[in-house]
């Protein structure tokens, strides 16, 4: 993941102003003594750039929120990728040759105890 730098007071200013005060989540002005955060508009798991183009002020509260919902489609990109690279393992094992039945402390078919 790609290393968050921490923003200074004038950076956070910065991209407060950028936005006019409102919370790119939900659309609401940041009220005076709100917790608010300076969000990635695109996530840096999702290739996001670090720079204040990519980042908006949203409330703390709404951050929260957007987190879980990144997570769920970092979570989903992994996925895709996985697919799209045929590292998934096949769901089905291949059918055990006749008296073999799968083993799976070893990992392996082994021969039926009758
Ligand atoms: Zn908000």
């Amino acid at each position: 993941m790609t290393k968050r730098q921490s923003l200074s007071p004038m950076k956070r200013l910065k991209v407060f102003e950028a936005a006019g005060g409102v919370c790119h989540l939900c659309g609401q002005r940041i009220q005076a003594g709100q917790k608010w955060d300076v969000e990635h508009r695109i996530p840096l798991a999702l290739g996001g750039p670090d720079d204040e183009a990519n980042m908006s002020p949203s409330h703390k509260a709404c951050h929260v929120l957007k987190s879980v919902d990144d997570f769920a489609r970092i979570s989903k990109a992994k996925r895709q990728k996985i697919k799209h690279f045929g590292a998934r393992k096949p769901s089905t094992f291949p059918k055990p040759p006749p008296g073999y039945v799968w083993d799976w402390k070893r990992s392996r078919y082994t021969k039926e105890i009758a």
